[in-house]
């Protein structure tokens, strides 16, 4: 008997202690030790997307309204890679997990946040080469195992207006930065990261035509963050984020809430 005490003790004390554990950061969230950014933009009938057929903007409806209904109500339309969202691994790779089937230790992790705004500013066309890489390592150490990897370009400035957001200027090619092949192969091969991140409309830079990015990341079964906001409030290092991207059954992606977690 005393045995079985014993046993149903430790079980208890090893299920709390993991709890205490695994909920450290939410812990900290819901004590007021740690403050929270959300780095999703509201999605609405403006937001700059893909501007290429068949994609096409965010449309919502009201179906029912107080007055007439009783009742608030609307619907709305959007391609699966509008506003802040996921490009899940079966967007550009076959044979791995469409945005339903990523599980949910995947979608937390440390951010990395690499600063490329002052080469952005004089080179549009600017994608992070493997020196940047070193560089953040070089300062702030290692990528810790699982991060999740995001670029903070500066482009953010431009969301609200669409014209310098895909920056196409007088050519038909878009103009803003991106990841280089380079650094995602060195990513997926030599660090043990979860997925990237971008403050633009595609990982690849805007200019790419064969998304070799997309073909690298998505390839080794990670995910690509794009549009996402507010990169330029967090720091290089010691965000926790945590992602919940909408459950579309064998989606290729879809819009993401993303939060990131600051301890104070
Ligand atoms: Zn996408």
């Amino acid at each position: 008997m005393n045995l079985l005490v014993n046993v149903v003790l430790t079980g208890l004390m090893v299920f709390f202690l993991g709890e205490k554990v695994m909920g450290g950061v939410l812990e900290d969230v819901m004590e007021g030790k740690a403050s929270v950014i959300d780095l999703t933009y509201p999605l609405n009938e403006k937001n700059p997307y893909w501007p290429v057929k068949p994609y096409m903007p965010f449309k919502y409806e009201v179906i029912a309204n107080m007055e007439k209904d009783k009742v608030f109500s609307g619907r709305y339309s959007t391609p699966e890679h509008l506003g802040t969202h996921i490009d899940a691994p079966n967007h550009f790779a076959l044979n791995q997990p469409s945005v339903d089937q990523i599980p949910f230790e995947q979608l937390v992790g440390p951010a990395v946040v690499i600063d490329v705004t002052e080469k952005t500013e004089h080179d549009a066309d600017y994608t992070v080469s493997p020196a940047d890489i070193s560089a953040w390592e070089k300062t702030n150490g290692r990528i810790p195992d699982g991060a999740i990897v995001l670029l903070n370009t500066g482009w953010g400035k431009r969301w609200h207006n669409f014209d310098q957001y895909k920056n196409t200027g007088s050519t038909c090619f878009m103009h803003f930065p991106g990841f280089s092949k380079e650094t995602a192969t060195f990513l997926v091969e030599k660090r043990s990261i979860k997925g990237i991140g971008i403050d633009t409309l595609s990982g690849d830079c805007g200019t790419s035509s064969d998304f070799q990015v997309h073909h690298v990341i998505n390839g080794a079964g990670k995910f690509i963050l794009e549009n996402v906001a507010n990169l330029d409030k967090l720091p290089p290092k010691g965000a926790t984020l945590l992602l919940s991207p909408i459950k579309i059954e064998g989606g290729s992606g879809g819009q993401c809430r993303i939060w990131a977690i600051l301890p104070k």
